[in-house]
């Protein structure tokens, strides 16, 4: 049995809970991005120095380079002068051969410097006094010098040596000047070959990691050296059809984050040109060496940042839980104050407050308002006979009656105290709080009759009605239901009255 009609509660029980998880969540959205943020700027941060770093690479290789093309424009620009000399066909072939070589000693990785006459015949080797003979005049500098007065150095594609010399299997590369008369005519060509295990040697000294590259392209975009390889030795291979070659050679300087097309690794490429050479070098960090650092850190501190939000999230639901037992647990307490121990329905402070409350509602609304007043008939008696814990048996099965045909969820049953019941009908005239109060009385009279028991249990009922008609306050009514009670009794108990 339980009290007709749940009491009223302030606000919602649920609100503290929603605050906390929300509250929580909102602590954790946070973190998570903070902690995101700072990864993000980290890893700008990381990218940021190694570009930084690249770029002095790519800078030390553009000076170096640049200083050594530097030295064989010089052996080539002395050449031609030196050839130029009218004077130089008067001395003996050697003192020709030093004069017009004299430059030629300082640049490195030099192979054969050649000075070559209108035809492309050999006119002075710097390996032989006697040059042995010999034509170029098939040759891609000689063709460009030959049709371009205004050509400057030229730099050729990578090539191996055509002689049986002991550079015949080493890649080499040809710097060439035309050399023409005072009035621009076409005389020949100063060619000095480099071999490209200068870019090797250069490379060497450099220490970029194992997965990363340092490369050097024409503006053709064929590869002149690399370190280290990448597809197997690809000097004088072209990769112009590469997408990131096309960029470097498009945009001449700057640096990207790519995916290489020859191993599929991400790297950071950071290219620049040699000076206005038709040269590039490119610096290839690998992604992973470059963030590998980054990686750890950002793998310790979202995990440490998951077990924190993790911890929260748990702390979260344990006080929610708390919460919810608190909740529970009050609810309880408020149940039991508003409820009778012994027959489970409302007990008098309900009573009290409940009748106020639609007391006023029925006020408000002009709605019809009834209270029934019950009293078991003889109850000393039946007490007296059957003994104690039969009589509190027998409240219960009152209440239980009583309750059974009450409907409403405004209706309320409750004990007003010792073998006294009242109910509160609201929006109930007094010919329907009459219809109640007789099937109540006739279902008590029909309760089985207790071991022994000769006489049926039975109750008298006042019943009083407010309605806008009547006008009395609300301890009037109390007092007509009373009173129609007690006229109940003195007409012989076993009956209902309405006042
Ligand atoms: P009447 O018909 O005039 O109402 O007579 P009555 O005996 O019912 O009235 P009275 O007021 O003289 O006695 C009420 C009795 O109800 C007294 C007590 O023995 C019994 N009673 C009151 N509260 C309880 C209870 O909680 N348990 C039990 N078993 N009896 C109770
Ligand atoms: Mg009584
Ligand atoms: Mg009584």
């Amino acid at each position: 049995m339980t009290v007709r009609r749940t009491p009223k509660r302030s606000g919602s029980a649920a609100r503290p809970e929603i605050l906390v998880i929300l509250g929580s969540s909102l602590t954790v959205i946070a973190i998570i991005c903070i902690v995101t943020f700072l990864l993000i700027r980290e890893h700008a941060n990381a990218q940021q120095a190694a570009t930084r770093s690249a770029t002095t690479i790519a800078q030390l290789i553009d000076a170096d380079v640049l200083r050594t093309v530097e030295l064989y424009d010089m052996t080539l620009q002395g050449l031609i002068a030196a050839a130029q000399r009218d004077d130089l066909k008067q001395v003996s072939a050697q003192i020709r051969h030093l004069v017009l070589f004299d430059r030629s000693t300082t640049a490195r990785y030099k192979s054969d410097v050649l000075l070559l006459d209108k035809q492309g015949d050999v006119l002075a080797d710097s390996s032989l006094i006697d040059p042995k003979p010999g034509n170029f005049a098939d040759r891609e500098y000689f063709l460009a010098h030959a049709f371009n007065r205004d050509m400057g150095m030229f730099i050729s594609r990578p090539f191996k040596a055509r002689c049986d010399c002991d550079d015949s299997n080493e890649w080499q590369i040809s710097f060439s000047r035309r050399v023409s008369s005072a009035s621009g005519e076409f005389l020949g060509v100063a060619v000095a070959s480099m071999r490209l295990a200068y870019f090797d040697q250069l490379f060497n000294s450099l220490d970029i990691g194992t997965d990363s590259t340092l490369a050097i392209i024409n503006d053709d975009g064929v590869l002149l050296a690399q370190k280290p390889f990448l597809e197997g030795n690809s000097i004088g291979k072209s990769f112009a059809g590469r997408p990131n070659v096309v960029r470097m050679l498009r945009e001449g300087s700057g640096s990207f984050d790519s995916v290489s097309s020859v191993d599929r690794q991400q790297r950071l490429y950071t290219f620049s040109r040699v000076g206005n050479l038709p040269l590039t070098v490119v610096v290839a960090l690998s992604s992973d060496e470059v963030f590998a650092a980054w990686r750890r850190t950002a793998l310790v501190i979202s995990g440490a940042t998951g077990v924190l939000c993790l911890a929260l999230l748990w702390l979260t639901w344990l006080l929610c839980r708390e919460l919810r037992l608190r909740n529970s647990a009050e609810k309880e307490l408020e149940q039991l104050a508003a409820t009778d121990a012994l027959t489970g329905v409302a007990n008098r402070r309900t009573l009290d407050q409940t009748l106020r409350h639609e007391w006023f509602r029925a006020q408000r609304s002009g709605q019809p308002l009834s209270v029934l007043m019950i009293d078991a008939d003889h109850f000393k008696a039946f007490n007296d006979r059957h003994g104690h814990p039969a009589g509190d048996e027998a409240l219960r099965a009152l209440a239980e009656v009583i309750g059974t045909n009450v409907h409403r969820p405004t209706d309320l049953v409750a004990r007003y105290g010792g073998e006294e019941f009242s109910v509160i009908l609201a929006e109930t005239d007094n010919d329907g709080a009459r219809q109640i109060a007789e099937r109540i009385r006739e279902q008590v009279e029909q309760l089985p009759l207790e071991a022994g028991g000769e006489q049926p249990m039975t109750v008298s009922i006042g019943i009083s009605t407010w309605t806008t008609a009547t006008d009395i306050s609300l301890e009037q009514l109390l007092f007509a239901a009373d009173k129609a009670l007690y006229q109940a009794k003195e007409g012989g108990r076993n009956r209902v009255v309405s006042a």
